[in-house]
């Protein structure tokens, strides 16, 4: 998709490339050509816990780009840029591969009740084709699909409804699960969580971060909660950093949880290491 900075053509050429600093434009060049040689981008997985038990419950994986220049780059430096232009669908569906590729090797080393989540943008969602994409990939990877969540974010489903609820449909049919993230933070009405069929809300960081001494946010996430229990949709707390945290998310009914608490997201090795213990001494 063409680069749409304000509609007007002349900005190419005056303010448009002062605003995209050069070096945009050769991250822009360097996505592009990352994309057409692979190797570059990488996995981190963050562990998901119950705290109840501090079993393992979930995986969320996390892209990161090894620029061979700038070292290695966090999303927030790249996938906005991927977004505008539309390198977004090819990187996507090399995080959803990838994802399946990982966890169906996990998988049969014993990690059988293990659900893996990627991040979806909402460009991957106006493809008309994820679900048939998706499916492709749970086929040639051998992941059962229960085992994959796709997270979407609240802005998506209220951007365009017919052709998300469609995607969202088709990938339930294939017996993908769903999970809003950064849950809360959207422009949305709650009217969406009746049509769309979702499985799990995720409590955005920035409601957790204070909310031990915000009474405010502390109330936000009891309805949030509560909401997700009354729905019968299953809850998890994102950036989870102190035990007191954790402590009054689980008073309120939310036992999964996910941050630095418990874990930083990791490189597979180091991930491995430690939460697929079997993975050196099983098959
Ligand atoms: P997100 O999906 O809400 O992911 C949570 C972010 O919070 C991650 O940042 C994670 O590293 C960070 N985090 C987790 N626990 C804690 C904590 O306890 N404290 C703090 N301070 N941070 C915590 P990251 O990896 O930089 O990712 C940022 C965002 O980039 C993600 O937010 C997601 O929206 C996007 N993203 C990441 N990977 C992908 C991807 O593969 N595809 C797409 N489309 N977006 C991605
Ligand atoms: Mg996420
Ligand atoms: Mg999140
Ligand atoms: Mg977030």
């Amino acid at each position: 998709k063409a680069k749409d900075y304000s509609g007007n053509q002349y900005q190419l050429f005056s303010d448009d490339i002062g605003e995209r600093s050069i070096e945009q434009i050769k991250l822009e060049n360097d996505l592009f050509k990352a994309l057409q040689h692979g190797g570059e981008f990488e996995l981190y997985y963050q562990p998901k816990f119950d705290v109840r038990s501090d079993d393992l419950v979930g995986i969320e994986t996390l892209i990161r780009w090894n620029h061979p220049e700038f070292g290695l780059l966090s999303p927030a430096r790249f996938i906005p840029l991927a977004e505008e232009t539309g390198l977004i669908t090819a990187l996507g569906e090399w995080v959803i591969k990838e994802s399946c590729r990982q966890m169906k090797e996990w998988y049969d080393k014993g990690c059988t009740d293990l659900v893996v989540s990627a991040n979806l943008s909402p460009q991957q969602f106006q493809q008309s084709d994820l679900a048939a994409k998706v499916a492709g990939i749970l086929e040639k990877t051998g992941l059962p699909p229960q085992l994959l969540e796709l997270e979407l974010t609240e802005n998506l489903i209220v951007n365009n409804t017919d052709q998300t609820l469609k995607t969202i449909r088709e990938l339930k049919d294939l017996g993908v699960q769903i999970s809003i993230d950064d849950f809360g933070t959207g422009y949305s009405s709650l009217g969406y969580l009746k049509d769309f069929p979702v499985d799990t809300l995720k409590i955005d960081k920035s409601f957790i971060d204070d909310m031990t001494t915000n009474a405010n946010n502390a109330a936000i996430i009891k309805t949030i909660i509560t909401l997700a229990d009354s729905l019968n949709l299953n809850v998890i707390a994102e950036g989870v950093e102190s035990r007191e945290q954790a402590d009054l998310l689980a008073r309120h009914g939310c036992y999964w949880i996910q941050g630095y608490l418990y874990s930083r997201p990791l490189p597979v090795r180091p991930f491995e290491e430690r939460y697929v213990p079997s993975h050196s001494k099983r098959s």
